[in-house]
């Protein structure tokens, strides 16, 4: 059933993304899915307040990076160019669900990222069948922390290998990276202790100039809190949400653009799927989760 909907998603993101608590257990992962879902909770979908970078990676800026991560992507760049790998094109951040579980993915914090999906295509088999091999991922592997725990685990360690796929292993706070341990050593761009995040005097300066960006940026709607009492149009856009995430959700009155004490039940069930506060109430993080569930 999964596989119907594949061909929706533009070809740079066919990574199914295995959750890795339904994986072979005794595979490499230290820090589970739904753990660094509530540790990087305030990066997910750009809404919980976390501050962002766009680090430039492999020569092209990658956008929607938690500042605390920056380290980790140049020293993840260090680790392949050393082992001979450079990629073509790189995919991080991606505010979406897993196909599988509904559950937001890790991209949807920009802690995970997918290396040549042409090239690493989501195919049953050899892990190490497609570009990036054995070596490769040694090196990004090899990275360590401080404290020596591992920085990076890769996808194609699942039982069904996605082998393009790499994401952050530990949380914002574990991220002071040795240098010593990543092959390639420390490039001129790391290390600095915080990526600059994105200022407001940053936009200030931009604003003088004609602003392109102005489109693309978040509303104040999503900023707005739905609660019990409230109605209409909105309410009913996330109840139509939380029935394409369960049918089962909202048995008694459906999508009647009523918060009533059957949505709330619902939210919070949605919010508990996803490892965030169930707090009953859509906010933005919540309302961008279950924007991500379609
Ligand atoms: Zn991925």
């Amino acid at each position: 059933m999964s596989d119907d909907t594949a061909t929706e998603i533009p070809a740079e993101f066919l990574d199914p993304e295995g959750d890795a608590e339904s994986q072979d257990p005794e595979l490499l992962f230290e820090t589970s899915t739904t753990t660094l879902r509530q540790l990087w909770a305030k990066w997910m979908c750009r809404k919980g307040g976390g501050s962002f970078a766009d680090p430039a990676i492999f020569g092209r800026k990658i956008g929607g990076v938690p500042a605390p991560a920056v380290d980790a992507y140049h020293a993840l760049e260090a680790a392949l160019k050393s082992a001979g790998y450079a990629p073509k094109s790189v995919w991080a951040y991606n505010c979406r669900a897993i196909a599988a579980s509904g559950k937001p993915s890790l991209h949807s914090a920009g802690i995970a990222v997918d290396i040549d999906p042409n090239e690493n295509p989501f195919t049953p088999g050899d892990k190490h069948a497609g570009k990036i091999k054995a070596n490769h991922v040694a090196a990004v592997l090899a990275i360590r922390n401080t404290r020596g725990t591992r920085v990076w685990a890769w996808g194609g360690d699942w039982s069904k290998p996605d082998r393009m796929h790499f994401q952050l292993d530990v949380g914002p706070t574990d991220l002071d990276i040795d240098w010593s341990t990543v092959p390639g050593g420390q490039p001129s761009s790391a290390g600095k202790a915080e990526a600059a995040p994105k200022t407001a005097a940053a936009s200030t300066t931009t604003s003088a100039k004609t602003t392109t960006s102005a489109k693309s940026r978040p509303t104040d709607e999503e900023e707005q809190v739905l609660t019990k009492g409230a109605g209409g149009q909105a309410v009913t856009h996330f109840q139509k949400l939380l029935l394409a995430w369960d049918p089962k959700s909202l048995p008694k009155y459906g999508a009647d653009g009523d918060y009533g004490s059957e949505t709330i039940d619902a939210v919070k069930a949605f919010q508990k799927a996803m490892g965030l506060e169930p707090t009953g109430n859509i906010d933005g993080v919540t309302a961008a989760v279950l924007a991500g569930v379609k």
